[in-house]
């Protein structure tokens, strides 16, 4: 399963803003966004001109692509896949990115970045309606069960749940988690206000369809 290895922080700074690939870090001091405020590269503090409609709609694109972890490929798979679903293609593919199951495990507050959820996820620690599902990109539907498997609720990782409190106050209404028994259900399906605002997703549109 491809996915890209290189340094998150070089991505944040590439777009220009933070997109919280790597958890606790993000919201500290030592994020590079505060530290460094300017693309990577030699030229990245040199005069910027007015980016081209082309160089946002490109790059509105790249920074959502980035945000869930998805390589090139598999995005435009999934605009595809958003362009033949009945209704408005940008909240289509904002949708189908959200119920990804790597996502959902990241929402409901089981890991601290989308990064951690899909390497838990390939490792095996949930169960999707009783049976054990590995794939980061398997899409979740509304009524759907996640559980830990048999196990991964003794790990270390999982005894210390209280440490996920504070990225569970995020959780989402379409979601639901019960602590108690480490449960989360799918409870509808995302409406384009339970995405972050800061995606305009119609210039992503826009650059598929020149
Ligand atoms: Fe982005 Fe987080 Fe790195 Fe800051 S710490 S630049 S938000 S990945």
């Amino acid at each position: 399963m491809a996915r890209y290895t290189g340094p998150d922080c070089k991505l944040c700074r590439r777009e220009g803003m933070k997109l919280f690939l790597k958890g606790e870090r993000c919201l500290t001091k030592k994020c590079a966004i505060e530290r460094r405020p300017y693309p990577p590269g030699q030229n990245g503090q040199g005069r910027r001109r007015k980016p081209s409609e082309y160089a946002l709609q490109l790059r509105e694109k790249q920074k959502v692509r980035r945000i869930y972890g998805v390589l090139e490929n598999q995005f435009r798979g999934i605009f595809a896949e958003a362009e033949r679903r009945p209704g408005m293609t940008g909240e289509n593919l904002l949708q189908l990115l959200e119920t990804r199951f790597d996502n959902v495990v990241y929402r409901c507050g089981y890991a601290s970045s989308r990064d951690q959820a899909r390497q838990l996820v390939t490792h095996g620690h949930f169960k999707v309606n009783g049976r054990k599902l590995n794939v980061p990109s398997a899409q979740l539907r509304p009524g759907d069960e996640i559980t830990l498997a048999e196990g991964s609720a003794r790990t270390e990782f999982f005894q210390a749940g209280a440490a996920f409190g504070s990225q569970r106050a995020k959780t989402p209404e379409w979601l639901q988690v019960d602590d108690k028994t480490m449960t989360a259900r799918v409870m509808a399906v995302p409406q384009r206000s339970d995405v972050d605002a800061m995606v305009t997703e119609q210039l992503i549109v826009e650059h598929y369809s020149r």
